[in-house]
């Protein structure tokens, strides 16, 4: 017995593997796949229907700078990860297309602290670094 899983685990040796290093190397995903939320604020009316239409109450409408930098603020949603189903309703009820499905499921959502699963209007339009406020 023993000596036959050996030459088995030596026959598989020069095969490719069948298992993926996770979160290394991420799987493939489905073109309908529903990860991170990704904000266009240029598409963005403030309407906050996106919030409305939240089953989980995830999503607040709060005033953010239009870009980074600039004094001009609206309003924007924010998402809190940490209660988000990614159902994907806040997309599709969006009357501009402003919200979409970003493909990360790892990187943006592992944190250590509530406060930094938060999505701000920024984080979700990629102007700064999702993976901020992690502990390294
Ligand atoms: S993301 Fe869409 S639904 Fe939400 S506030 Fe902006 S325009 Fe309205
Ligand atoms: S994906 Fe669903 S649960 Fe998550 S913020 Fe949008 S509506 Fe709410």
């Amino acid at each position: 017995m023993v000596l036959k899983n050996i030459r088995y685990a030596l026959k598989n040796i020069p095969k490719k593997r069948v298992t993926r290093l996770c979160p290394e190397v991420e799987s493939p995903l489905s073109d309908r796949f529903r990860g991170l939320q990704i904000l266009d604020k240029s598409k963005c009316i403030g309407c906050g229907i996106c919030a409305n239409t939240c089953p989980n109450n995830a999503i607040k409408i709060i005033k953010a700078p239009i870009a980074p930098g600039s004094g001009k603020q609206r309003w924007f949603p924010e998402i809190d990860i940490g209660h988000c189903l990614f159902c994907g309703l806040c997309i599709d009820q969006c009357p501009k297309s402003a919200l979409s499905s970003g493909k990360e499921y790892t990187k943006g959502m592992v944190k250590w602290t509530h406060k930094d699963l938060l999505m701000t209007p920024d984080k979700l339009a990629r102007e700064v670094d999702i993976d901020e406020g992690d502990e390294k």
